[in-house]
């Protein structure tokens, strides 16, 4: 039989096994699975991209506790969207899913949409999301190829290269559309995502649970190790950052809204300078009379294209120097009664850091 019979037939095959084995193996209980309208599918796909099943649960539940529909959602502060966000990251998709919502709303009346081109055309949602959304909600038939899915096929049909290169992956979604089947589109999407998280894991696949591992490329010729190729090595540059953390009495800092673009965009952080001496200047002119700043331990933080090095400048403000007011570029943050704003984890963490050091008051 030529390649491309023996992959069709493979293919033809996967999906049955996949669903016999979801009915007694699969997740069913998960808290978007209860009642999978698209909006409720919607926001724990976005919250899946980057983050686990077992952490995401409990933002998901106060997010929808919250914002229960894309009306609540489109309407809310950007703060406090983010403030529910803060610690899981990736702060875009928040911004996008509220973008979205209030696109909704605009475009669509508040409806989820029901065309999967106009679903796609919504902020951060891609093709593989918008496939989800709709086979998991609707029962529509769509592909999907999330980060579970590209190493399920990439080891089971043998795929080569790296599955960020468009070759790889436009091979991929050709081995996603042969595998989906025309019925049960909800219960072989939640299966196959959940084999990925589950079984064929990226470390330690479970090849002997493995419902189609009777026809698996990788399994029969060893390679569960090397496929999917991992990304080819990048080092990462560092970026460094002076941050003042101009405090008040043990427990408050002075925030500054970070612009609405770039890094942990229209959140909460630390006034922020490139240089020592540009934000000494900056202490010297908005922070009158304050102590002499003096340096803390620096903290990095990995993102995705570079490393982020924070040199934190600790300054005490009392009498003219504390007088900056709360607005809404400023406010002073009380660590120990956080505001329901959006902070991000380091910043966060760098602070507690920092008045733990310093003490009550
Ligand atoms: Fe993954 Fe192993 Fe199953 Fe192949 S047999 S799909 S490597 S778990």
């Amino acid at each position: 039989m030529s390649d491309d019979g023996l992959t069709a037939e493979r293919a033809a095959r996967f999906a049955p096994a996949l669903l016999q084995w979801f009915e007694t193996a699969g997740r069913k209980d998960l808290p978007w699975q209860r009642d999978p309208t698209p909006y409720r599918v919607w926001v724990s796909e976005i919250m899946l991209q980057q983050t686990q099943v077992a952490t995401a649960i409990p933002y998901y539940e106060a997010f929808l506790a919250r914002f229960p529909d894309v009306r609540t959602l489109a309407a809310a502060r950007l703060d406090e969207v983010l403030h529910l966000w803060s610690g899981l990251g990736y702060y875009a998709r928040a911004r996008n899913l509220q973008r979205a919502a209030q696109a909704i709303v605009a475009r669509h009346g508040g409806e989820f949409p029901q065309d999967f081109a106009e679903v796609l055309a919504l902020p951060g949602i891609g093709r593989s999301t918008a496939g989800a959304i709709l086979a998991l909600s609707r029962g529509e038939r769509h592909a999907i190829l999330d980060g579970n899915v590209k190493r399920v096929l990439a080891r089971h049909f043998g795929v080569e290269g790296y599955p960020g290169t468009p070759a790889v992956e436009r091979r991929l979604w050709e081995l996603s559309e042969a595998c989906t089947p025309w019925s049960r589109l909800a219960g072989y999407t939640q299966a196959v995502m959940d084999l990925g998280a589950t079984v064929c894991s990226r470390a330690r696949p479970v090849c002997l649970l493995c419902p189609v591992s009777r026809d698996c490329v990788a399994r029969q010729l060893n390679l569960q190790d090397r496929l999917p190729a991992p990304k080819p090595r990048v080092l990462r540059p560092v970026r460094e950052a002076w941050l003042v953390v101009a405090m008040r009495g043990g427990s408050k800092v002075l925030l500054e809204r970070r612009p609405p673009a770039g890094i942990w965009g229209g959140l909460w952080g630390l006034p922020e300078f490139p240089t020592r001496a540009h934000a000494e200047q900056w202490c010297g002119e908005q922070l009158t009379g304050a102590a002499v700043p003096r340096r803390a331990d620096p903290l990095e933080h990995a993102f995705t294209h570079f490393h982020y090095r924070m040199r934190p400048l600790v300054v005490h403000c009392q009498g003219k120097a504390a007088a900056l007011r709360d607005d809404d570029r400023y406010r002073w943050y009380d660590a120990r009664q956080p505001a329901r704003v959006g902070v991000p984890r380091p910043v966060a963490t760098l602070i507690a850091r920092v008045t733990a050091v310093t003490g009550e008051d």
